[in-house]
């Protein structure tokens, strides 16, 4: 008996794809998932989760190490990479089993391989045992994206690294000098010096964050320093070498810096290359596929979500695009993302986590806002943790009164913000905010207090 159901196709199992393929067949649509790597995507494999556990750990140490300060005396701490490793295996692993569960007990067809258009209405994935030749009503390209590597960086995953390597080293590093300073230089720049390596960060501007308000990259900034960390600023890396003793990375203004690891955090390509955009008629521009506001490609009945359209690269965006993509393609109803008000956070120590219209923004736009800020100096959870650096600063329209944004800085600011995304996304006031009684004593109260 043939298949009513209409059929979409989704090429790439990240985030994106793994979000809209659970969505579309709950919905009663017929799905098949084409993955090449792993399920679940490279936000499992090799970013967020990794990244994240790595990161856990890290803190982890990093308290040990301060444990003094809290009137705990401690033995010198080692980190054992092996172990580390292996719970990073462990946790991708089974992230991994989850999905191919679900997804299996919601009879996707989940296919391995590569897949490419080979039309506007056909996929061929390249499997194990030949190849496959799949048509759709509907297709949804999420094929995610790769660390940029630069010609003059010899990548050899041994002394020059991706992030992608950092997750199974022998050891610590002794000295790793990090290239960019944008989101995963900083991240990786906490992560690797509180696991007890020296850190020098090659930061291209004035500023760590480039694209972040210039006092809350100083919070940052002024922690990496207190903590040793080298600030190389004004610097471009144009040239690595490697020697039997570690690498040298040449700077453009002839500074060089030596350690025994470099490691490159400067962006992400698209994979968009050998998967038949072409063939399909799909427009692109420098590789990231162009998309209306419902993810629709210039093939209307095939989409785009996640790192390969260059909207907003994370896993959160990916996921809710895939979902609404989902709903787009079986006719269901769906409002576009609204991106205004995505959170967002870096996961240093202390964190950095924004929502909404950001004071720096509104000027920009030339947009009046009221700001209000509470250092977290003067927050008592934050005292008695000793979590003190960073702060809370909320934004608000003058005239209603309604919450617009807001950026915090400090220990769980990635948790906080929750708070704020809620206030935002429901047009919450301040006098609301005001009234709003957190339990006592919690980090949450620098925020009705900011309010106040
Ligand atoms: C170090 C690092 C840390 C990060 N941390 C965070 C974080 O904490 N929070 C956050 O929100 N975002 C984070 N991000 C960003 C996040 O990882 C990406 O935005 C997210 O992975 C994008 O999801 P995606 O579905 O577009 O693609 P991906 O997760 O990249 O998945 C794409 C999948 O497509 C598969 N694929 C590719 N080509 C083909 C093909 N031809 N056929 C079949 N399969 C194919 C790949 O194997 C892969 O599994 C981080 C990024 C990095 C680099």
């Amino acid at each position: 008996m043939s298949d009513s159901r209409r059929h979409l196709v989704i090429i790439g199992g990240g985030p994106a794809g793994t979000q809209a393929a659970t969505t579309a067949a709950s919905k009663g649509g017929r799905v098949t998932l084409i993955e090449k790597e792993i399920v679940g995507g490279a936000a499992h494999l090799w970013d967020c989760i990794p990244s994240k556990t790595m990161a856990a750990s890290a803190l982890r140490h990093s308290s040990v190490r301060n444990a003094a300060k809290l009137g705990l005396s401690t033995e010198p701490t080692r980190v054992d990479t092996g172990v580390l490793a292996e719970r990073i295996r462990v946790i991708t692993g089974d992230i991994n089993r989850n999905w191919l569960e679900l997804l299996d007990s919601q009879a996707v067809d989940v296919v391995s391989g590569h897949g490419r258009f080979v039309s506007d209405h056909e996929v061929i994935v390249e499997t194990e045992s030949g190849e496959r030749r799949i048509g759709f009503d509907r297709a949804m390209v999420s094929t995610g994206s790769a660390p940029r590597v630069p010609d003059w960086a010899p990548v050899d995953g041994e002394r020059v690294l991706t992030t992608r390597d950092c997750y199974d080293l022998d050891e610590v590093p002794e000295h790793v000098v990090i290239i960019g300073s944008g989101v995963t230089g900083v991240e990786f720049t906490h992560i690797f010096e509180s696991l007890g390596s020296k850190v020098s960060l090659v930061v291209s501007r004035r500023q760590i964050l480039p694209l972040r308000d210039a006092e809350v990259a100083a919070v940052l900034e002024e922690d990496f320093i207190e903590r040793g960390v080298h600030l190389a600023f004004g610097a471009r890396a144009e040239k690595i070498d490697v020697d039997g003793s570690g690498i040298s990375v040449f700077c453009d203004d002839g500074r060089i810096l030596h350690g025994s690891h470099a490691l490159l955090a400067v962006g992400s390509v698209p994979l968009t290359d050998r998967i038949g955009l072409e063939e399909a008629g799909i427009a692109a521009s420098n590789g990231y596929i162009e998309v209306d506001e419902y993810q629709r490609t210039s093939v209307p009945h095939i989409y785009a979500a996640g790192d390969v359209t260059g909207q907003m690269p994370l896993s959160s965006v990916a996921s809710m695009q895939g979902r609404k993509i989902a709903r787009h393609a079986l006719d269901l109803p769906v409002t576009p993302l609204d991106y205004s008000k995505v959170a967002e956070a870096i996961f240093t120590e202390p964190e950095i986590a924004s929502v909404g219209l950001v004071d720096v923004e509104a000027a920009a736009q030339g947009r009046k806002v009221r700001t209000m800020k509470v250092p977290f100096a003067a927050n008592a959870r934050s005292v008695l943790q000793h979590f003190t650096r960073g702060f809370v600063k909320l934004t608000s329209d003058p005239a209603t009164g309604v919450v617009l944004g807001g950026t915090i800085v400090g220990h769980r600011a990635s948790e906080l913000i929750g708070v704020l995304t809620l206030a935002v996304q429901a047009d919450v006031t301040v006098k609301q905010l005001v009234e709003t009684l957190m339990a006592h004593p919690t980090m949450t109260e620098a925020i009705s207090d900011a309010a106040e």
